[in-house]
């Protein structure tokens, strides 16, 4: 008998996994995959020595010291600070937007209060903007959103932004000075190996079966937990009888080049409708210390797509945040069982958020 059968070797389930062992409960995590870490899964190319991102790009970032060293107790992190450039109708601008992609838009030389001046008199007042396009344009004014924002968006996202939450776009900050990192967290780098050794550390001593689906013995595991912690997708757990949610999930067409720098920075977004991918990665540009170490580059396409087998992203739609209301009733019904991560909570969290709430878990448990 466990304490803890642990469903999924994400995130949630691995700082969940490690603090329960550390205070002495006995715990096993099942994981569908062949390998743990869920998205946050790297490797290290073994012909370029490049790490690599197998479900896309994972910068670690956080506002709160607290999470920052407890994931510095897994790893060593590089002084990474993520800066995006974006290219829209042939050019190339700085992400997120800032003093300099404002001065170049529109071809001007504005100082920080005359950008906060001009950005006013391009916005529409909107008192509470209900969707992701109201808020976009409560901020930065309809030409920048439809130069930056809305193909991007509706390639990201195949929905009308209108149709997503406004918080969609408040994780990308707004700015009328040069500042161009992309995050505002005082916190930010990537971890020396990538994530997989965090993850090694994370799962030390416990034991874990790998390619176990937890749906082809759902009694079983019951059966030999007294507690079941479940970081699936919601909708799967309840057998979809409120309906499917919407999830996003993305496609990547790996290239590697014999080259040293292909596009000069780790991430380069494109706005256009015309271009079939949202950016393209070349994971050389994360771990700059070890760039001279690498032989050639390689270089990602990211293509979003529909993939019931393997959501990345919840879509929140107004017809999803109505079949989740369901499933998070039917989940306060359920006993002996723990909901947590961006998959069974629905909810588009950043990698620090779904540690910290790990942490918050086992602290109201134990
Ligand atoms: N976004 C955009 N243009 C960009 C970058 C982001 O319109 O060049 C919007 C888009 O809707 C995206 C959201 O902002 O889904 C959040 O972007 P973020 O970079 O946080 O996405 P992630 O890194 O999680 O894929």
């Amino acid at each position: 008998m466990y304490d803890f059968v642990v469903v999924g070797a994400g995130f949630f389930g691995a700082v969940f996994a490690h603090e329960v062992k550390k205070a002495g409960k006995k715990v096993l995590v099942i994981e569908k995959r062949d390998h743990i870490g869920g998205n946050c899964y790297s490797y290290d190319d073994q012909e370029t020595k490049i790490n690599i991102h197998k479900y896309g790009p994972h910068i670690f970032h956080t506002p709160d010291k607290n999470i920052w060293d407890y994931i510095n107790s897994f790893a060593d992190f590089n002084n990474y600070q993520h800066r995006v450039l974006t290219t829209a109708g042939g050019k190339v601008y700085s992400l997120p937007i800032n003093l300099a992609t404002i001065n170049q838009f529109y071809n001007l030389n504005l100082t920080p209060r005359e950008a906060e001046e001009f950005l006013k008199s391009k916005i529409s007042a909107i008192p509470t903007p209900a969707n992701l396009e109201e808020k976009a344009i409560s901020l930065i004014g309809r030409e920048l959103y439809e130069a930056f924002i809305k193909s991007y968006t509706i390639k990201q996202w195949n929905c009308d932004p209108s149709d997503l939450p406004a918080e969609v776009i408040t994780r990308l900050p707004v700015r009328t000075s040069y500042n161009d990192v992309y995050y505002d967290d005082n916190y930010q780098g990537m971890p020396i190996g990538g994530y997989s050794p965090i993850f090694e550390k994370l799962f030390k001593d416990i034991p874990l079966e790998l390619k176990t689906d937890f749906f082809e013995k759902k009694d079983y595991w019951q059966s030999i937990a007294r507690t079941i912690v479940y970081t699936g997708p919601i909708d799967r757990y309840f057998d979809y009888c409120y309906g499917k949610l919407r999830w996003r999930s993305c496609r990547f067409e790996i290239k590697k080049m014999q080259l040293d720098d292909y596009q000069g920075v780790s991430i380069m977004n494109y706005a256009d409708r015309e271009v079939p991918y949202t950016r393209m990665l070349e994971p050389k540009h994360f771990y700059r210390e070890k760039a001279h170490l690498s032989r050639g580059t390689v270089v990602i396409r990211e293509y979003p797509c529909d993939d019931p087998e393997a959501p990345y992203y919840p879509v929140c739609s107004k017809m999803d945040r109505e079949i989740l209301a369901k499933y998070q009733e039917a989940q306060s019904r359920e006993k002996d069982i723990i909901f947590g991560g961006r998959l069974a909570e629905y909810k588009y969290y950043d990698m620090w958020q779904v540690i910290f709430r790990a942490l918050k878990q086992v602290e109201k448990l134990l």
